[in-house]
């Protein structure tokens, strides 16, 4: 694109612009310049000495205006519950990352325009969305998840002993190992790190409630990281005991946090460490005849502990941030996470800034991102429903009519801006 653009103005839509007020009813967001000129009450635009250019009228009657949302938890390489991790281990590199492309569109589509892929992503993925060869949120990438020898992020069998796909997790045991893993995927352009502060689902020789990193070595970690620029860590932590080593070790966010408890929100809250609950792939059951039978027995138990857990710590008040963990669960399925939030006693005003300022907070983005403010970015998604009245309807990716990055439409479904 060269030279300005025409103003456009979206208005006559419920506006939610994000940070949690009362919604308008009659709201209007002028875009201009891939940025957020204005937004508020449409009547008070006209004599607004931002709409000095005449600006193309969107009206969205009946439609809701939101922010881009934010997924904090998403995996582009993995292909949502349908491969083993064998199989896709056994995957030529290259044909990982073009199936990775319509994965990234279908993110999009649904409504998400800002990604942290938490493991299997590369720094090309991220640059590819950048340079716009691709179509797809912009992304976060921390490349591949650091893990212990044994742990979330070593995907070998028992009697395996030769590489792990370092694609799939970094093996690293005790300190000096784990400055070289964290260094190495700084080296390699990692926005965010990853770590195994606990066992998992997927992983065939650990539990979730075992111990991933011990404490020293998850503050070595994240020390590392904040001499990189700022950089941060966030902690795959389902058991008790690894979730308080991660938050003791200064991680920024506890994914998962499936046994989360008050010890850990005491300290959470004390600390300011987000929780990203990921009850998408929380609510995916395992498919039985394609799940070993270990990890469906750990899928079942583990799904239970999180129902009971994350309602208490969304009632005490822990700072959440949307994540999905889409990649194990089905890709573009990522705007459910706001219904099984609430489900879990989140309003739904609570929800939708937990997937746009509150994630925006957490990715250290909220000067561009998570709200519709002059001077944000213009990235803005028009649903054909009120999220406020039925959350579940945003789920729906043809309930989102419009999709905006930088202000340049990437889904238009009635052609609003053709
Ligand atoms: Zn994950």
């Amino acid at each position: 694109m060269t030279g300005r653009t025409t103003p456009v103005l979206l208005h006559n839509g419920l506006l939610i612009d994000g940070r949690g007020g009362e919604p308008v009813a009659n709201g209007a967001v002028l875009i201009e310049e891939g940025l957020v000129r204005w937004a508020g009450p449409s009547g008070e635009l006209s004599a607004h000495p931002a709409l000095s250019a005449p600006a193309r009228r969107i009206d969205v009657r009946g439609d809701t205006i939101l922010p881009g949302f934010i997924d904090c938890h998403v995996h582009m390489a993995a292909p949502g519950g349908a491969l083993s991790h064998a199989e896709i281990a056994a995957m030529p590199l290259s044909l990982r990352t073009f199936l990775a492309a319509p994965r990234m569109k279908l993110t999009l589509d649904a409504g998400v325009t800002t990604a942290r892929d938490l493991g299997g992503a590369d720094a090309g993925h991220r640059e590819a969305v950048e340079s716009g060869l691709l179509a797809g949120p912009r992304l976060l990438v921390a490349i591949a998840m650091l893990s212990p020898t044994g742990g979330h992020g070593d995907f070998r069998a028992a009697n395996d002993d030769g590489e792990n796909d370092p694609a799939m997790g970094r093996l690293a045991d005790g300190l000096t190992e784990c400055r070289k893993a964290v260094r190495g995927v700084l080296r390699q352009g990692a926005d965010w790190v990853k770590i195994a502060a606990t066992g998992g689902v997927w992983s065939p020789t650990d539990q979730p409630g075992d111990d991933g990193f011990l404490e020293d070595e998850i503050r070595t970690i994240t020390e590392i990281a904040a001499g990189h620029g700022g950089k941060k860590v966030a902690a795959h932590a389902q058991g008790r005991s690894g979730i308080l080593n991660a938050v003791r070790g200064g991680v920024a966010s506890v994914e998962h946090g499936y046994e989360i408890d008050d010890q850990a929100i005491d300290l959470m809250l004390e600390r300011g460490t987000f929780l990203v609950p990921t009850l998408t792939t929380a609510n995916t059951d395992p498919d039985p005849q394609k799940a070993a039978s270990w990890a469906y027995a750990k899928k079942k138990h583990w799904q239970s502990v999180a129902r009971t857990h994350i309602p208490h710590a969304i009632a005490r008040g822990v700072r959440v941030a949307m994540g999905t963990d889409c990649g194990i669960a089905e890709h573009g399925t990522n705007l459910r996470e706001p219904a099984y939030l609430v489900d879990c006693g989140m309003t739904p005003m609570g929800a939708i800034r937990a997937g746009t300022s509150e994630a925006a907070e957490l990715l250290g983005l909220a000067h561009e991102i998570g709200t519709l403010e002059a001077g944000k970015r213009a990235d803005v998604v028009v649903a054909r429903c009120d999220p406020l009245a039925d959350i579940t309807a945003l789920g729906e990716p043809a309930n989102i009519r419009l999709v905006m990055k930088d202000g340049v439409a990437f889904k238009d479904l009635d052609g609003l801006l053709a």
